[in-house]
């Protein structure tokens, strides 16, 4: 049985949302260990994986340099390679290119992912929405939820593409790091958070 310490970064976003599902997902597996929220170096030392909530990007960007945390957690992804799940806002800000949006803002992206991104990519007429959308690995559709959801619309390297919508891509894998365009802690379907527990 695998125990494992998960952070979920509690700067902005659906924090507790994503720590209970995250907590649903580790018991259904019959994993041990604990979810705990993260927003000092010394918590971040203590997960073996994290993940990064939605938001807004500029903000938890500014935010995880705030807090001391932006360099800390690119070295543990790269070096250690602890996995890392980020959601909508978190997708943002693991690519490693940006769009106009990011530019303008001076967003600095984490840059963990071969991916170029565009913020608000479904526009201002779909703000939000849900759909059930096909995932590689997953026998039948997701209930994703989208709000003011990123999407992927260029990748390279080892990326693999997992689920697209309107032809834009909106949940990603590469090697230990992944990111969905929409919000898995939204739904009590814990297949996505499952997802992720399968990259430790
Ligand atoms: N549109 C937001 C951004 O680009 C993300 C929205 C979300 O996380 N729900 O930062």
């Amino acid at each position: 049985m695998k125990k494992l310490t998960i952070g979920v970064f509690a700067l902005q976003g659906d924090v507790s949302e994503h720590i209970s599902a995250m907590e649903r997902a580790m018991s259904g597996l019959g994993y041990t260990g604990e979810v705990i929220p993260v927003r000092n170096k010394v918590n971040l030392m203590k997960v073996d994986g994290a993940i990064l909530p939605g938001g807004e990007s500029t903000t938890i960007s500014r935010l995880l340099k705030n807090f001391n945390l932006f360099s800390l957690l690119k070295d543990r992804c790269i070096e250690e390679k602890i996995p890392i799940f980020g959601t909508c806002a978190g997708m943002v800000l693991l690519a490693k290119k940006g769009d106009e949006q990011v530019k303008k803002t001076k967003t600095e992206l984490l840059g963990l992912m071969d991916a170029r991104v565009e913020r608000n990519a479904f526009g201002r007429q779909k703000e939000s929405f849900e759909s059930p959308i096909e995932i590689e690995g997953l026998k039948t559709p997701y209930p994703a939820v989208f709000i003011r959801a990123p999407s992927y619309i260029d990748t390279w390297g080892d990326v693999e593409v997992l689920s697209r919508i309107e032809n834009k891509i909106v949940l990603a894998r590469q090697r230990n790091v992944l990111a969905s365009a929409f919000h898995p802690e939204l739904t009590m379907d814990v297949r996505l958070h499952q997802l992720f527990l399968a990259m430790f």
